[in-house]
């Protein structure tokens, strides 16, 4: 049922409907955009997760639009001596996990949980840096694949069932851009608190609405993907409620390093331009990726021209990046 009117489930405050009817990444599926009047938090209705929908995007390999890199990554890591350097290079995400590290540990002693580890990389990475860090995902599928491709540091669970059984805490849990895709983030942020050992951080990075400019109605990825577009605000209100601290990496010396497309996706554009599946989850034709680039040239060698392109285009600085890094205490 459309609602004009709804309670943001971060903050409770009012939320306000931006957008009817919007189409989702499986066909004839459709979702109302919301936006808090406090918090700033976007969410969409109904806030219902597929499971099934990652199942698709494993399957579709490379061809699953926006999602080619990661498998790039996954491969990439293993060539290069200090992967972790070479995924702060490619993303603001893994450069703001790197320095939320550097910053608020004082050595490399410590345990980490990556959780929504996905394929794997960024969890072998930090071990490849030297943190001792073990990786957790609900897919059993990309578990399999993590611990065949990197050595077994990875579990396949549910967080809830893993907090229930209370075995080990970690100095650090790590979770990148993970919460967009929950139906509950405050929940979810809680379960992770419950993780870490006293004094122990939470490292989470999700795309930042706070960079956006006012009446911006969604630039994340399509639901149920994503369910939730989250501000500063609602990260804040989040730690609040769990009488954590928190506090935002500062992007600067990334942003003046590295361009960032911050232009707005107009609304039409998306709907007209976003991937879509049909409801067996195979993609529509006009929107599989058939770029000679995926084929013909080296992952090495891609991964060279996106970082030139990304480092020589006319930068901005800012303090903020597309997406933050928040780090809760
Ligand atoms: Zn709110």
């Amino acid at each position: 049922m459309k609602q004009e009117n709804k309670k943001c489930p971060i903050c409770g405050a009012p939320a306000s409907v931006l957008f009817n009817d919007f189409n989702g990444y499986i066909e004839g599926k459709t979702f109302d955009l919301y936006e808090c009047s406090v918090c700033m938090a976007s969410f969409v209705d109904p806030l219902i997760s597929e499971a099934k929908l990652y199942n698709y995007i494993y399957n579709l390999g490379d061809k699953a639009p926006g999602y080619e890199r990661y498998l790039r990554y996954a491969q990439l890591v293993t060539e290069f001596k200090n992967p972790l350097n070479i995924l702060a290079n490619a993303e603001s995400v893994y450069w703001g996990v790197k320095n939320a590290l550097e910053k608020y540990f004082k050595n490399k002693d410590i345990s980490i949980l990556e959780i929504g580890t996905g394929l794997g990389y960024l969890t072998y990475s930090l071990n490849k840096a030297g943190y001792s860090t073990k990786g957790l995902d609900i897919s059993e599928e990309a578990v399999a694949r993590a611990n065949k491709r990197y050595g077994n540091y990875y579990t396949a669970g549910d967080l809830f069932e893993i907090v229930k059984k209370n075995i080990d805490k970690y100095d650090c849990v790590i979770m990148t851009e993970l919460i967009e895709h929950v139906e509950d983030p405050k929940a979810f942020i809680g379960a992770a608190f419950s993780l870490l050992k006293e004094g122990g951080k939470l490292i989470l990075t999700t795309p930042n609405k706070s960079t956006a400019p006012q009446g911006t109605v969604w630039q994340s990825d399509i639901p149920p993907i994503h369910l939730w577009w989250l501000a500063e605000d609602s990260i804040l209100y989040i730690a609040k409620s769990f009488n954590k601290k928190c506090e935002f990496i500062d992007f600067t010396a990334y942003t003046s390093m590295f361009y960032e497309d911050k232009a707005v996706v107009p609304m039409e554009f998306l709907q007209a331009n976003l991937p879509r599946m049909d409801t067996e989850g195979n993609l529509f034709p006009k929107h599989v990726n058939n770029s000679l680039k995926s084929r013909y040239l080296s992952i090495k060698m891609r991964y060279a021209l996106s970082y030139l392109r990304r480092r020589f285009k006319t930068k901005s600085p800012s303090s903020r990046s597309a997406t933050m890094c928040a780090v809760m205490y």
